[in-house]
């Protein structure tokens, strides 16, 4: 569907609770650009195959493949897009980095996340459940692209128009938007979604603030002058201050919340149970932890909660705010 004139959405099928993921191929008078791949996977990959047949376009027809970020459902079919169109693979330099350390080398983070959860409470018996389901998404996201680096706050030309890649840097590391000051289009990937927040989490590989990045990314996109969010997940949507304003507020509460439920001494995983309730699969766990976690280094940071290191568990606490 062209939801404006030459920027076609691609909804692609996902196998998660998340069932879909939005790219975006975006026509040029020489050719097509792509944002975002999805996971190779047949019924999606099939998708691709339909809309190129659909809109005429052959695989020399690609010439650049543009992932937001390195979570599966944005660049699992990269590998797959490139071998089929030659064409090259742009993602951003850090997040580069984090697919050659997540991705390329066998998910050596495993043992680092295991330590992680440990320290923060979590019961062994479901450390080894978690870590096992973290190993599970390798054949999706097979094979690896060439990947070139994205310029630094650069300017690329597709579907007609000038778009600015901007450095959104929270939800993951490396992760970019794309904006046209030619017609305010802002295709925001995960950085803004119009319903769901995006999850912002800490790992022991990432920024150790990354809270504090997404609220700052944040700001940065609410001083674009934008008309039209396409986002990755959900529908396109008008009011970007809007939500802007939601998700800070949200975050704020959220935040609130969690030095509340640090009271005098708790661990990371006993607060994480209280926030989101000690019935969540051992998918949902990781997630909801290292939410958890990005708050609570949040936090730390402005000096409302302050943790302690005792025996190999680490506690934090509520701190009074100074009168
Ligand atoms: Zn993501
Ligand atoms: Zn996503």
């Amino acid at each position: 569907m062209e939801v404006v004139p030459n920027i076609f959405i691609i909804k692609l099928p996902l196998p998660f609770k998340i069932d879909h993921v939005n790219c975006y191929l975006l026509r040029d008078k020489n050719g097509w650009s792509i944002i975002d791949t999805g996971l190779n996977y047949p019924p999606s990959t099939a998708v691709w195959e339909d809309t190129f047949a659909g809109l005429g376009i052959r695989y020399g027809d690609i010439k650049g493949i543009y992932v937001s970020h390195m979570h599966p459902c944005h660049y699992g079919a990269a590998g797959w897009l490139q071998e089929l169109t030659g064409a090259p693979v742009f993602m951003n330099r850090a997040e580069i980095t984090s697919v050659d350390q997540t991705w390329k080398k066998g998910r050596t983070n495993v043992p680092v996340v295991g330590e992680l959860f440990k320290e923060n409470g979590m019961p062994h018996g479901l450390i080894s459940e978690v870590l096992e389901n973290m190993t599970g998404v390798q054949s999706i996201i097979q094979p690896h692209p060439a990947l070139s680096p994205l310029a630094e706050d650069g300017k690329v030309e597709m579907g007609g128009r000038w778009f600015e890649v901007i450095n959104t840097p929270g939800h993951s590391e490396g992760h970019v938007i794309f904006f046209s000051a030619d017609d305010g289009v802002l295709i925001s990937g995960d950085h803004l979604l119009p319903s769901a927040a995006s999850n912002v989490c800490l790992w022991p590989t990432s920024h150790s603030n990354p809270l504090e990045l997404f609220l700052a990314s944040l700001e940065k996109v609410g001083r674009l002058p934008v008309k039209l969010v396409l986002p990755a997940h959900g529908e396109a949507f008008t009011d970007c201050s809007g939500r802007i304003h939601d998700l800070t507020d949200y975050y704020h509460e959220r935040l609130v919340q969690i030095a509340g439920l640090a009271g005098a001494g708790s661990t990371a995983y006993q607060i994480c149970t209280r926030l989101f309730g000690a019935d969540l699969t051992s998918f949902e766990i990781r997630f909801a932890l290292t939410e958890t976690l990005a708050c609570l280094a949040y936090l730390e940071g402005k000096s409302m909660v302050v943790s302690r290191l005792v025996n190999g568990i680490v506690t934090y606490r509520k701190m009074e705010r100074p009168r």
